[in-house]
């Protein structure tokens, strides 16, 4: 499998890949998550991102390039990968595109998760993360037992510092400046598949599922 979740913050796309690495035993590549990492742990790329990710902007395409090319082409390449958060604009897309033409394994698909605008700030704003097993809530639609706590591992849970009100909405206005423009472009490669994202979790998987195996089926 190698295919892309492209969406708006908040369409649910990080959920949704994390199901779709249980059922196809595929890796998650979050750029979003990779570099999270990297500002945790203090890396020289991590301090240059930090500040950019708090304001809701893109961090550079030399970083991020980076990060995925180590992935998807080396030796220790990832075959079977899901792409979430990456590419987010169209010189990411074209890089992209490269990088799997040189190994030989383009994308097979990409699945749009569409979500009105009007749902999306409550559903970022609303978020929760559990520390210790990643599983993701929502206190508004999808909130775990116990407030503050993981209902499949019992861990904190804690909401993303980008999370909040302001930087929302430079999220959303960099989401539609800079990655809208995927859509065009993937509509161009006959790969782009759109998922209602406003329905059931388990409702949208499904449809997800479906446009994923139309895909193996077209290779
Ligand atoms: P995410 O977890 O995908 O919502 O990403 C969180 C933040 O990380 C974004 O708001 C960006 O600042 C940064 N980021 C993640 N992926 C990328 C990417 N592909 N290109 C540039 N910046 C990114």
């Amino acid at each position: 499998m190698r295919i892309v979740i492209l969406g708006a913050p908040g369409c649910g796309k990080g959920t949704q890949t994390k199901l779709l690495t249980e059922r196809y035993d595929a890796v998650q590549l979050s750029t979003g998550d990779l570099l999270r990492g990297a500002v945790a742990e203090g890396t020289p790329a991590g301090l240059k991102a930090k500040e950019v990710m708090e304001a809701g902007g893109l961090v550079s395409d030399e970083i991020v390039l980076e990060l995925i090319r180590d992935r998807v082409t080396g030796a220790n390449a990832v075959k079977n990968f899901i792409l979430d958060g990456f590419p987010r604009n169209l010189h990411q897309a074209e890089a992209l595109e490269e990088m799997l033409a040189e190994v030989g394994q383009p994308l097979m698909g990409v699945v749009l998760v569409d979500v009105p605008a009007s749902e999306l700030t409550q559903r970022i704003a609303g978020r929760r993360i559990c520390r210790d097993c990643g599983a993701i809530y929502n206190v508004y639609f999808s909130p775990s037992k116990v407030e503050g706590v993981c209902d499949e591992c019992g861990g904190e849970t804690y909401q993303r510092s980008d999370d909040n009100e302001a930087t929302v909405a430079s999220r959303l206005d960099t989401y539609a400046a800079q990655t809208e423009p995927l859509v065009g472009f993937y509509t161009d490669r006959a790969l782009l598949h759109k998922v209602m994202g406003n329905a059931s979790m388990g409702d949208v998987f499904d449809e997800i599922c479906a446009a994923v195996e139309r895909f193996s089926v077209a290779q």
